[in-house]
């Protein structure tokens, strides 16, 4: 294994190596080569790397190390300064993962249950991307829908987050008690110079999708120059908005016949929905009206 000690070192040695396989902390790397799904030929080590292990300020906002730590953010100094980060960062597995897993590697392996990406849908995060050809930076929202990828030899550097100053939470339901993968979670951001609320549903999809009708209907209901709170029933509204539009009604089922599982419902005003579904759109409401009334108490 190479283990370079800058960034521009390990873009260097992944253009010298084009069949290495960078490596950060290795809890996704090494699960797939122990189960046979990945056969490296080389790796290129990112965890000597110090200039992304730590955080710096930019114009409002906070530029993340790609090697960041689930521990590191999810420590006091880094939770006072993007919340709901931090959050999703304490959320992360059992602390064997946290102390090795990395921000860049929970956005590169872009799995559905990775806990960071809904915040930074949420937050409207940027990559910086270092490559042979330079540094580009990309929306992570791109990255994460596929309609931008990382080209051979390419690193996810830096993580741009504006920095925002107002309230943000991260919540997620999991199917065991103690530490687990979500089975579904909810990211919502306050961004009063905006008078925005943005919100991001993670896990229920295989990427982290925005209800922004719903956004944009919560939004209209704050009192952004005064206490900032809503009715409960503007809350539990909002979480049912943000359910029924990540979680669709999936196909009807033809009358007289029924879904082959035998156990469709009918709940009131959900119309017939397998229980599978009614109880994620469920998961999904409630998560999404606690992380707002969270945000604004
Ligand atoms: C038991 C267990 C429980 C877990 N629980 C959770 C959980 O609750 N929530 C959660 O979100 N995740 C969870 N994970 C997944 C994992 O820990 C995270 O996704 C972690 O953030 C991955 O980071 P890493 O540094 O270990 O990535 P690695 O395993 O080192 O790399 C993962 C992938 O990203 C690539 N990569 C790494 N860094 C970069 C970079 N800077 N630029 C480009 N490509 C890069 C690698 O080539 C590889 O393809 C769990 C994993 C395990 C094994």
């Amino acid at each position: 294994m190479t283990l370079p000690g800058s960034l521009d070192e390990a873009v260097a040695a992944l253009a010298a190596m084009p069949a290495a396989v960078p490596v950060a902390g290795g809890t996704d790397l090494m699960a797939a080569v122990n189960s046979g799904l990945l056969r490296p030929a080389a790796l290129v080590g990112l965890g000597r790397i110090s200039e992304i292990r730590g955080w710096q300020y930019q114009d409002g906002h906070a530029l993340l190390g790609a090697g960041l730590t689930h521990a590191r953010m999810g420590r006091p100094d880094f939770a006072a300064l993007i919340p709901a980060l931090a959050a999703a960062a304490r959320a992360a597995g059992p602390p064997q993962i946290r102390n090795a897993g990395t921000l860049g590697g929970n956005i590169a392996s872009a799995a559905p249950t990775g806990d960071a990406l809904p915040v930074l849908a949420a937050l409207e995060a940027s990559l910086v991307i270092a490559g042979p050809g330079g540094r580009r930076e990309i929306p992570v929202g791109r990255l994460l829908a596929g309609i931008e990828l990382l080209h051979p030899g390419e690193l996810i550097g830096y993580v741009r987050v504006p920095l925002l100053h107002a309230p943000q939470t991260f919540l997620k339901a999991t199917g065991r008690t103690g530490p687990g993968r979500a089975t579904a979670s909810v990211a919502v951001v306050l961004d009063p110079a905006r008078r925005m609320v943005r919100c991001a549903v993670g896990a229920v999809a295989p990427m982290p999708l925005r209800p922004y009708d719903a956004e944009h209907w919560v939004a209209s209901l704050i009192d952004w120059d005064g206490e900032r709170t809503l009715a409960p029933e503007a809350l539990t509204a909002f979480g049912d908005y943000v359910a029924a539009a990540c979680i669709p009604d999936p196909p009807p089922v033809p009358q007289g016949a029924d879904d082959g599982t035998g156990l469709a419902v009918q709940a009131p005003g959900e119309g017939t929905l397998p229980p599978a579904v009614l109880h994620l759109r469920r998961t999904v409401a409630t998560l999404a009206r606690r992380a707002l009334g969270r945000a604004l108490a």
